[in-house]
């Protein structure tokens, strides 16, 4: 390695060129093993785990409000689920991404509120990544903004079908025709107008046109018969997580496909463990022991924060599911130090 001027030492990671150089040299044959064979073999198993038409149930629609900041997504979704989470907030701002169920007339709805900060792009991607029905929040008096427009490029890049609540209708002498030429301009041409996009007229802090935008939503939602197999170990995916003093590492999972049960050791991410316990994220003194399909949980009984975004597997091999886990955080920690430029210290630089 001296030869070739790289310092290093027995603990750096070797890239594979220079691996290939220093076992040319000494006349080795070199194989390599990718690090992720056990995790492609479990994972693609559980993805390609066809679930036919038979074992597929009607579940809820996941249902994520996306819209510019402070056009009102956490008041309308306070409003509909009844209750306030909007007034109590730091700033006024939703940090944190919310996942709630809700039943209406026996029929359940999951409902997905997102920062509509500009710093939580990555935040509101993940929600449209996960969501059957986008509610587009549009406040009628300030019209489409930055946020709105990258919501609208979300919701289309996610291909699902986008409800526009047209907000604060409530306001005195506001007139909608600019919010609405704005969605036209935007490709979202209202059905008044005789497009296909519903726009709802609606007030969070009235109460107008909500009946008419949660109808909107099941009649979409009909349309589409939202499917999936409970039958089978559950894929979720992360829509946060984080350490809580007493608790442990807590994780707001959303259940895409099978059901998630208190006992189930899981890996999502660089993170593995047994599902402890389980709580429904609407009455946190709630405890569940299973969920389903489009059900949002907080769970504990990972051994780290996984990060948002990341897919949830149940794994009944809790020493797979840790291997799994480690690999991952291994070579996420290789990349750390490779981009430090730790394992690359050569002869030159080491002496610029
Ligand atoms: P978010 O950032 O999109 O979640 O917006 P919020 O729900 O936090 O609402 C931002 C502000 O607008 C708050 O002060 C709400 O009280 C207010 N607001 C929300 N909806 C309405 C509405 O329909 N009418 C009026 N007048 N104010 C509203
Ligand atoms: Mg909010």
């Amino acid at each position: 390695l001296m030869e070739e001027g790289v310092m290093t030492n027995i603990n750096a990671v070797m890239d594979p060129e220079l691996t290939e150089l220093v076992a040319g040299d000494l006349g080795v044959d070199i194989d390599f093993v990718q690090a992720e064979t056990l995790e492609d073999k479990l994972l693609t198993a559980m993805d390609e785990l066809e679930d036919d038409e038979a074992s597929l149930k009607p579940r809820a629609p996941v249902v994520t409000f996306l819209g510019h900041v402070d056009h009102g997504k956490t008041s309308l979704i306070d409003k509909l689920i009844g209750i306030d989470v909007a007034s109590g907030e730091d700033g006024g701002i939703t940090q944190h991404i919310r996942a709630y169920q809700i039943e209406n007339d026996g029929r359940p709805i999951s409902f997905v509120d997102t920062p509509g900060h500009e710093a939580f792009t990555e935040m509101r991607a993940r929600g449209a990544g996960v969501t059957d029905i986008v509610v587009l929040v549009v406040a009628a008096d300030d019209g489409v903004m930055p946020q709105t427009e990258e919501a609208i490029s979300h919701a289309k890049a996610a291909d699902v079908p986008i409800i526009v609540a047209l907000n604060k209708i409530d306001l005195p002498g506001v007139d909608p025709t600019r919010a609405l030429q704005d969605l036209a301009a935007n490709d979202l041409l209202p059905s008044e107008w005789g497009g296909e996009v519903e726009v709802v007229k609606t007030s969070a802090t009235t109460g107008e046109g909500l009946e008419e935008l949660l109808e909107t939503i099941l009649t979409v939602a009909e349309l589409n018969e939202f499917k999936a197999n409970p039958d089978r170990p559950a894929i979720g995916s992360c829509l946060e997580s984080q350490q809580d003093a007493d608790k442990g590492v807590v994780t707001k999972v959303l259940v895409q496909k099978g059901t998630l049960r208190v006992g189930d050791t899981v890996v999502c991410g660089e993170a593995y463990g047994k599902v402890k316990a389980m709580t429904d994220p609407l009455r946190p003194s709630r405890r569940l022991l299973e969920a389903g399909p489009s059900v949002p949980v907080n769970l504990t009984g990972l051994n780290r924060a996984p990060s948002a975004g990341e897919p949830l597997y149940v794994i009944d091999d809790i020493a797979a599911a840790r291997e799994i886990a480690d690999t991952r955080a291994h070579a996420e920690r290789a990349e750390f130090l490779g981009s430090t430029g730790f394992q690359a210290a050569t002869l030159e630089n080491l002496f610029d």
